[in-house]
C-alpha cells in the first residue's frame, strides 16, 4: 500500500506537465497529419515524394498514439463507479477490437462460468484494461488468435484470467512488463501493463503475468466493491 502511495504522488507530480505537454502536441500533429493529407493528393504521380509523405504520415500516427497513452497513463481514475457485469465489460471491449483487427483470425473463447461476474467499477477504464490485454495478445501471437478467457468469483472479488496462446514471456520481459515505456515492440509505447496497473490497483485489486510453453497469462482480480482500506488512499488525481 505504501508503495501505491508513492507511485500515486510521483505520478501527480508529473501529471499537469505531461497533460499540458500532451495537448499541445496534439495540435502539432493534427496539423501535421491535416497538411501532408493535402500533400499527398496533390503529388499522387511522383512515387518518390509519396513515399516520404507517408513515412511522415506514419511517424505522426505513432506519435498521436505514443501521446494518447501517455495521456490515458497520467489521466486522473476518479473511479466513477458503476455496478455492472465484468464480463459485458470485455464483451464490449473484444468487439471494439475485433472490428479492428478483422483481417485477422482471432477468437475469445469463453470458459463456462457460472459465478457472478457483478462489480462495481469505472466502466471506461475498465474496458480499457481487457482492450490493452487483449491487444497485447493479438500483438503476440502469428496466426490463429486464441484468448481464453476463464472467471470464478466469491462474493468479495472475481478473479478473471486471460490467456494467449502467443511464445509467452521471457524472463526479461516478464520482469519489466510493468515498467512504463518498457517495450519490446518497434513501434510500442510500453504503456499499456503499467496503464492496466494503475487501473486495477485504483480500483483496488492486483494484477500480474505468468508465462507458458502456451502463452502468456494475465490475471486480474478485482474487488466487488472499493475496500475500506482503500477510502483510506488519497486519490490519484492528475490532469
Ligand atoms: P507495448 O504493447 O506498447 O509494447 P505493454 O506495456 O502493453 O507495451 O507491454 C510491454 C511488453 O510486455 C511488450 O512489449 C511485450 O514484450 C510484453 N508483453 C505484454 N503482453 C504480452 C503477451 N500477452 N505476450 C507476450 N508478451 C507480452
Ligand atoms: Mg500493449
Amino acid at each position: 500500500a505504501t508503495q501505491r502511495a508513492v507511485r500515486a504522488e510521483r505520478l501527480a507530480a508529473i501529471g499537469e506537465t505531461v497533460a499540458a505537454l500532451a495537448h499541445e502536441s496534439r495540435n502539432a500533429i493534427q496539423r501535421i497529419k491535416a497538411a501532408s493529407e493535402v500533400l499527398a493528393m496533390d503529388i499522387r504521380n511522383d512515387s518518390d515524394s509519396e513515399e516520404e509523405l507517408s513515412a511522415i504520415q506514419r511517424a505522426a500516427s505513432d506519435l498521436a498514439t505514443l501521446l494518447e497513452s501517455v495521456r490515458a497513463f497520467a489521466a486522473p481514475i476518479h473511479t466513477k463507479l458503476e455496478r455492472v457485469d465484468l464480463e459485458y465489460i470485455w464483451q464490449r471491449a473484444w468487439n471494439d477490437l475485433e472490428s479492428k483487427w478483422r483481417l485477422r483470425d482471432a477468437k475469445l473463447i469463453e470458459m463456462a462460468s457460472t459465478c457472478e461476474h457483478e462489480v462495481e467499477v469505472d466502466v471506461c477504464r475498465m474496458e480499457q484494461v481487457f482492450r490493452n490485454l487483449f491487444t497485447n495478445a493479438l500483438e503476440a501471437t502469428d496466426g490463429s488468435v486464441r484468448i481464453e478467457m476463464d472467471c470464478s468469483c466469491d462474493e468479495r472479488q472475481v478473479h478473471v484470467r486471460i490467456k494467449d496462446n502467443g511464445p509467452g514471456l521471457t524472463e526479461e520481459q516478464a520482469n519489466h512488463m510493468f515498467e512504463p515505456f518498457y517495450t519490446t515492440k518497434p513501434t510500442g509505447t510500453g504503456l499499456g501493463m503499467p496503464i492496466c496497473q494503475r487501473i486495477i490497483e485504483a480500483h483496488g485489486g492486483t494484477i500480474m503475468a505468468e508465462s507458458f510453453e502456451t502463452g502468456t497469462k494475465v490475471s486480474i482480480c478485482v474487488p466487488r466493491e472499493k475496500t475500506a482500506s482503500l477510502m483510506g488512499l488519497p486519490e490519484v488525481s492528475l490532469a
